[in-house]
């Protein structure tokens, strides 16, 4: 059982949106081909989906401007600008991805005092959201991340989900997800082959069947 997970390919995550990643819309074409051609069995999309009063967002701190270092329930916390609001066009998914072909979403970071780059747990791991027991109990045994950001939300998953899923083989789709921050996504890319987790391209994956 072969699975596909996209993450936060949503409006705020690309070029016009709240918290845009450079280019991020780019992933969009090469998801609808992994949707459509990687031969996967089950494909999951994560969400973020925050309240308007979102504790990681720097206009709910005063005096904090976004990508100032704060913190939030005492733990250090980059601050965003607000992203992603429940219900807004900001959080919706990139009207060009193929929706049609995905199986089941997961939502994140919607409660206010801790955020959720994890699709599986919130950061400071005490909150599941579910996805990892929904993935044991379809059983599968392989499972391939990519979307936006490489070097917070797409790493924070693909970590957890080895940590978490440890039968299960992960691989990172390079060529299907785009960073924030070049520097970051050079010491993800670097920290995620460190645990165990392969680094491939959308065309090694489409062609490997
Ligand atoms: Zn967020």
């Amino acid at each position: 059982m072969k699975c596909l997970l996209l993450i936060d390919i949503q409006n705020g995550f690309c070029s016009g949106g709240n918290l845009p990643v450079p280019n991020g819309e780019d992933v969009v074409p090469i998801a609808n081909r992994l949707i459509a051609e990687g031969r996967y069995d089950l494909v999951v999309a994560s969400q973020d989906w925050h309240p308007a009063d979102h504790g990681s967002f720097a206009s709910q701190q005063p005096g904090s401007k976004p990508f100032d270092m704060g913190t939030l329930s005492g733990r250090p916390q980059m601050l965003w600008p607000d992203h992603c609001v429940q219900g807004t066009h900001d959080a919706e998914f990139h009207p060009g991805l193929s929706f049609a072909g995905i199986d089941h979403v997961q939502r994140k970071g919607e409660n206010r005092d801790v955020d959720s780059y994890s699709a599986f747990r919130d950061n400071d791991r005490s909150a599941l959201t579910g996805l990892s027991d929904y993935l044991k109990r379809a059983g599968i045994g392989s499972l391939d991340i990519c979307g936006l950001a490489t070097d917070y939300c797409v790493k924070a998953s693909a970590l957890d989900a080895k940590a978490m899923l440890p039968a299960v083989e992960i691989r990172f789709i390079a060529d299907a997800s785009r960073g924030i921050d070049p520097a970051g996504v050079k010491a993800a890319i670097a920290e995620m082959s460190a645990a165990g987790i392969r680094i491939v391209t959308s065309a090694e994956v489409i062609g490997s069947r």
